[in-house]
């Protein structure tokens, strides 16, 4: 065999992984113009609800004829086209993110600082959130059941928030000393929101103030914080990374970026002849618990309400067979290998930035815990599917084995007797303030699950 017939047996018989940037200009247009849009989103869609509310209003100017969504309790979305033959595909996403949460009973005076106590929400490393721009998005709700919307740092004018850190000349033996996860406490991470006293002689008098400030612009007392939640979130806009822009930074990427490719490629959608949904998801940071997560019955809604919409008996056995005939992409995003820490990967089976759409056929850790296992059958269909529509894609599995690992909502989808896949892009610095996407994976992802649907 010559050099030549060697190079083709090569190409013919390895499975290789590509960098999508060998691609053309106009690859390079596309993806950068679609970047622009995803940008926007993020900017717009910080929390849970301000994504459903989001994708609400879109729908309302992009949807076919028969489309139809179901909101639950403003923190689930599901985007339904009917179709006429059998089968479903869903694309599910997450759109919670780590945050920090304020506490029911926030507020407090020390050493002639007002602050609010908080609880941190989701796999956050804490140092990351000391002394940097912070707003605050949520809602709080009083006794007569008026919702007050509360959003507080995203304009230019707005002022900001920071948990205060400690100065390096005095932090030897208190933080520097000890190991990372013991240095930064979660109850040391207070909001600092006022300084001001509102009178010289009274007690706690910089909490009033900021008390009368809450009270004149938003009508709330101290105790409608109980019923309130209150989101602290980056005040940082999504940006261009790098000289040559490939890459953006951003809060929130996880998992709002598959959201985002969920949601166009629902809309952009072809015609098709089977069932499709845009599923969007709360709760999968801290576990897919309580009634907007992915463990929730929310799904049977959707279940009941496309047998409705198709006409069709609503009874044990048609659900049963609605969630039997359904595919699912559980759009997540995995994390990329990361050049300085290239040792938590195992090269041959790690995902790579820049290198398409990631396929992950089991999540989990040590020994397959906890893990959705897809079956080779649907993993070889969903291949065929991206292979033929052009689609960069990829295998990924997060870390090596032993190394640690983590969970989607993958298992609980997976539940009710759906072939499952996770698929998502790599993102750098996953579960920080400011995680790292690349704009051809963004492409792909869209591509991917715009195919999906189209099958
Ligand atoms: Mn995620
Ligand atoms: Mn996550």
């Amino acid at each position: 065999m010559n050099k030549k017939e060697m190079k083709k047996m090569k190409k013919e018989l390895s499975y290789e992984n590509r960098n999508g940037w060998i691609n053309s200009d106009s690859y390079k247009s596309e993806a950068f113009q679609f970047a622009e849009i995803y940008k926007d989103f993020l900017s717009q869609c910080k929390t849970e609800r301000e994504t459903v509310q989001f994708v609400y209003n879109e729908f309302t100017n992009r949807k076919k004829e028969g489309d139809f969504l179901i909101v639950n309790r403003g923190k689930n979305i599901a985007l339904i086209r009917v179709g006429k033959k059998d089968g479903i595909k869903l694309v599910a996403s997450h759109i919670d993110a780590p945050r920090i949460d304020i506490k029911q009973n926030p507020l407090f005076e020390d050493t002639e600082v007002a602050m609010f106590h908080t609880h941190y929400y989701g796999g956050i490393k804490k140092y990351q959130w000391f002394n940097i721009p912070l707003a605050m998005h949520g809602v709080v709700v009083k006794e007569n059941g008026e919702s007050v919307e509360i959003k507080v740092g995203e304009d230019e004018k707005d002022p900001i928030f920071v948990i205060p850190d400690l100065l390096p000349h005095l932090s030897h033996k208190v933080v520097d000393e000890k190991k990372v996860k013991d240095a930064f406490e979660g109850d040391k991470m207070n909001l600092i929101v006022g300084s001001i006293p509102i009178d010289k002689e009274e007690k706690d008098a910089v909490k009033l103030q900021v008390l009368s400030i809450l009270n004149e612009k938003y009508g709330i007392k101290e105790e409608d914080f109980i019923s309130a939640e209150l989101e602290i979130v980056p005040a940082l806009n999504p940006k261009d990374l790098g000289f040559d822009r490939s890459l953006i930074a951003a809060y929130g990427q996880d998992d709002r970026i598959c959201a985002f490719c969920s949601k166009e490629a629902f809309f952009n959608a072809k015609d098709n002849s089977k069932t499709i949904v845009a599923l969007m998801i709360d709760k999968e940071e801290i576990g897919s618990d309580g009634n907007t997560g992915a463990k929730s019955r929310f799904l049977m809604d959707v279940a009941i309400e496309v047998l409705k919409a198709k006409k069709e008996t609503v009874d044990f056995e048609s659900i049963s067979n609605f969630f039997r005939e359904s595919e699912v992409l559980s759009s997540d995003v995995n994390g990329a290998v990361n050049p300085m820490y290239k040792d938590v990967h195992e090269k041959d089976n790690a995902s790579y930035i820049n290198h398409g759409v990631v396929m992950t056929k089991f999540t989990g850790h040590g020994g397959k815990y906890m893990a959705n296992d897809a079956s080779a059958e649907f993993v070889s269909k969903v291949r065929t599917i991206f292979n033929n529509a052009k689609v960069n894609w990829q295998i990924g599995e997060l870390g090596k084995v032993d190394e640690g690992g983590g969970g989607t909502i993958a298992k609980y989808l997976a539940s009710w007797n759906m072939d499952v896949i996770d698929c998502g892009p790599a993102l750098l610095s996953m579960h920080s303030p400011y995680e790292i996407s690349s704009k051809t994976d963004l492409l792909e992802t869209y591509k991917a699950y715009k195919a999906f649907f189209e099958d």
